[in-house]
């Protein structure tokens, strides 16, 4: 397992590993609940990080990160209408509770 990012947000945090995922890239989110918990953390290491599951993958993991960083108004969000989390736009499922887009209510 490697540190790869720190996130800004969850929201963010999961566009990125569903970037990496595009790429084959197997990655995941630690760190996700300390948001919001009682002050023992420091806040910078709040953040959700995303981590490598292959050390090997961090080069490409880092030029999809840099991408990622250089382009951040091609990213187009939507509102999940279920919970209200907000979603990249390309997504098909809501990360936070699972519904599917694609379907009507
Ligand atoms: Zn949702």
């Amino acid at each position: 397992m490697l540190k790869v990012y720190s996130a800004s947000n969850l929201p963010e945090a999961h566009l990125l590993v569903n970037l990496l995922q595009q790429a084959g890239v197997a990655a995941q989110i630690l760190n996700t609940y300390a948001q919001g918990a009682s002050g023992e953390i420091p806040f910078e290491q709040a953040y959700p990080q995303i981590w490598l599951e292959d050390e090997r993958d961090k080069s490409l993991a880092e030029t999809i990160i840099r991408k990622y960083e250089s382009t951040p108004s091609d990213v187009e969000w939507t509102y999940c209408r279920q919970c209200g989390e907000r979603n990249p736009a390309n997504f098909e499922l809501c990360w936070q509770c699972g519904k599917d887009f694609n379907r009507g209510e």
